[in-house]
């Protein structure tokens, strides 16, 4: 934890002051380890007493922090800080295939409300019904949000927050970010979703991967995301557009093309694509007649259909042969799945693993494979950590 944040203040020091780097430190423990006391701050930060009050006092100023009444051990309970989780400060927007979630959450990364509804295939149709559901949060929040995260499947150059493509929406260029900037007058992120989950994982995932420099978050859906993060930030590479990793060849007669037409993929192989034709051939459904959706299959497997474990089994061998390339080539501490097939983790685990260890030639680290503990909606949770990660990652008193 200390060197994650350590990190982190390296990378602000340039423009910051000692105080503005201290003040970040701070509001970090008190994020990560509140209700937290204010001699358990100076104790661990080897910061001053009247320093870390003097911080203390500006950060409840802002409303980032609020004092709390800790259990009380005879005397008088202690006075203990945490994060101010009592109203929304970010939207997060969604922007998946199929569906689109707009959704609300405090300071902790806590999903407060959502709307839920069709992504259609017209931009603007889309973009207006984001519109419409920000609007009505904004408005019901009485100015407390600050700004909104917005996850897409697609490329996304960062630094501009310029959309490249949605390739499976067929949109080229869309103009996500400008266009709900100027409807509700709010800065807006933008972050292709294997990247935003990786940033999720890394503010809100489980400590084991929070506190890992170097990871790979590997998101299984009808394609295959990757976000890669060195030295605790997503790397993006030239144009912002790092990590496609899904189309790197894995082997050939794929049971499906991957979305570019190819049999070859990592995607073609271990996508919810290449499972559900999976067990279409083990059932005799090849024609697909009797369609399943991967949720149906993931539970069928859950039950302990064979047919439906086999298939899952084998797509997570498949998934573990591309994670084997992927610590080939860039050596991370931590891999981390997400994505649906997250929930039939304890069926899949062993095979993943050991096929990444199969693909290993000697000399190289030990294979380290988890699951994501993000839940249900990880790219949500990544909407919402663009606009979070932020706010932690530079605070200023105004
Ligand atoms: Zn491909």
């Amino acid at each position: 934890m200390v060197r994650r944040i350590n990190l982190k203040r390296a990378n602000v020091a340039r423009s910051n002051t000692i105080r503005d780097i201290n003040r970040q430190i701070i509001l970090n423990y008190v994020r990560e380890e509140g209700p937290i006391s204010r001699a358990d701050i100076a104790k661990i930060t080897a910061l001053q007493r009247s320093t870390v009050s003097l911080i203390v006092e500006e950060l409840l100023n802002t409303g980032l922090i609020e004092e709390v009444y800790g259990e009380s051990s005879g005397g008088r309970p202690p006075q203990l800080l945490s994060l101010r989780t009592s109203h929304a400060v970010a939207i997060g927007v969604d922007l998946g295939k199929k569906t689109t979630i707009v959704a609300t959450t405090d300071l902790s990364g806590r999903l407060l409300e959502q709307e839920e509804f069709p992504t259609d295939k017209d931009f603007n149709k889309t973009i207006d019904r984001v519109i419409d559901s920000a609007k009505h949060f904004i408005k019901k929040n009485g100015g407390s949000i600050e700004g909104i995260g917005i996850s897409l499947p697609g490329m996304v150059e960062s630094w501009t927050g310029d959309v490249l493509l949605i390739p499976h929406l067929d949109w080229h260029r869309p103009k996500v970010a400008e266009i709900v900037r100027q409807a509700t007058g709010l800065p807006v992120k933008i972050e292709n979703d294997a990247n935003a989950v990786a940033l999720a994982e890394l503010w809100f995932g489980r400590p084991e991967i929070n506190n890992v420099r170097d990871f790979i978050l590997v998101y299984i859906t009808n394609g295959i995301g990757t976000g890669v993060v060195f030295d605790g930030q997503i790397y993006r590479g030239k144009g912002g557009v790092a990590g496609e990793f899904g189309h790197m060849t894995i082997g050939s007669d794929a049971p499906i093309a991957c979305a570019a037409g190819s049999h070859n993929c990592w995607e073609a192989f271990a996508s919810e694509r290449s499972a559900l034709a999976r067990y279409a051939n083990l059932s005799g459904n090849r024609n697909g007649s009797q369609k399943i959706t991967f949720v149906e299959l993931v539970e069928l497997a859950l039950k302990g259909d064979a047919k439906a474990v086999a298939a899952l089994k084998e797509t997570a061998h498949y998934i573990g042969i591309g994670i084997s390339n992927l610590i080939q080539g860039l050596s991370p501490e931590v891999t981390v799945v997400t994505g649906t097939i997250v929930r039939a983790w304890k069926l899949i685990a062993d095979e993943v693993t050991a096929a990444a260890e199969s693909g290993i030639c000697q000399g190289y680290p030990s294979v380290n494979i988890m699951a994501s503990t993000l839940g249900s909606h990880p790219t949500l949770m990544g909407a919402f950590s663009l606009v979070l990660a932020d706010k932690f990652a530079s605070v200023s008193v105004t």
